[in-house]
């Protein structure tokens, strides 16, 4: 038998593991596009009830992630505005299986890669992209934010400056005062009343109630919530391990390679996200 011939038996015998994994409960593969998109879609539903859109790019200079969890700062306890916002931030500093803060960054940076994230009102979505040879070092430290993040002490009480510095950076914004205009003057029994960015110094409660911007600052973050001796650190793991949960996550990756192949590279990267079975 010629090795193509092998080859191919092998594939195949991959491709019915694929169609018959436990982590897959669902496949689809007629996703409509345009006649000029070149690359190739597969939809999965996993079985943590996670959904996955694969796209293969043979032409692409990089590959990319995005996980979006469909909780944003609507979710942050009323007595701690900017949770979710801060959530997002410590994410980036350090999991239990690469514990050192700059990992991720640094890894990034070395392969060609950048990311970010965003929490919005009920969204919070998280990306990177990086050379394509090296998306599955990259999902691999990506994925444990979503599984183990650490939230150390130390990195929690540096990190509320720099979402204190967004803040603040946030009110000079014309759209960003507008936005918060919006939401200050909208029903306060309704979640979107709330002030999402979180703050840190005593004058800042005055700008506070005049610009009241989204999401999240150091007196709502720190100052007042040790006035009334709220542990941050302790109601950071309560969200994450709340609203973290795979069934209101969405992953969408790009690849260079074939849909099988990046279904196999994202198959031990979701496998350990948990349902918590989070039910709105
Ligand atoms: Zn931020």
């Amino acid at each position: 038998m010629s090795y193509s011939s092998l080859s191919f038996i092998a594939m195949q015998k991959v491709e019915s593991m694929m169609n018959s994994s436990p982590a897959i409960l669902k496949r689809i593969d007629n996703i409509i596009k345009s006649d000029e998109d070149k690359r190739l879609y597969r939809g999965l539903l996993l079985f943590n009830n996670m959904k996955v859109l694969l796209v293969s790019d043979p032409a692409t200079d990089k590959s990319a992630a995005a996980l979006h969890v469909n909780v944003g700062y609507m979710s942050d306890p009323d007595n701690i505005p900017g949770l979710a916002h801060f959530c997002e931030h410590m994410l980036f500093l350090g999991t239990k299986k690469y514990p050192d803060e700059n990992d991720y960054h640094k890894f990034l940076s070395e392969h060609g890669g950048s990311s970010n994230a965003s929490t919005t009102t009920d969204h919070t979505n998280y990306y990177f992209d990086v050379a394509p040879n090296h998306l599955k070092e990259a999902l691999d430290r990506f994925s444990q934010f979503f599984k183990a993040p650490l939230f150390t002490e130390s990195a929690t009480s540096r990190e509320l400056n720099a979402v204190h510095s967004e803040h603040e950076k946030n009110l000079t914004s014309d759209i960003w005062r507008m936005d918060q205009l919006d939401k200050h003057t909208a029903n306060s029994q309704h979640p979107y009343h709330k002030f999402g960015t979180g703050i840190l110094s005593v004058i800042i409660p005055l700008l506070f109630l005049l610009f009241y911007i989204s999401p999240g600052n150091k007196y709502t973050l720190d100052i007042s919530q040790k006035e009334n001796g709220v542990n941050v650190r302790e109601a950071l793991l309560k969200f994450h391990s709340t609203w973290y949960s795979s069934n209101i996550m969405s992953l969408a990756v790009l690849g260079k390679g074939t849909l099988l192949h990046i279904s196999l590279v994202i198959d031990s990267q979701t496998s350990g996200l948990k349902l918590k079975l989070y039910v709105d």
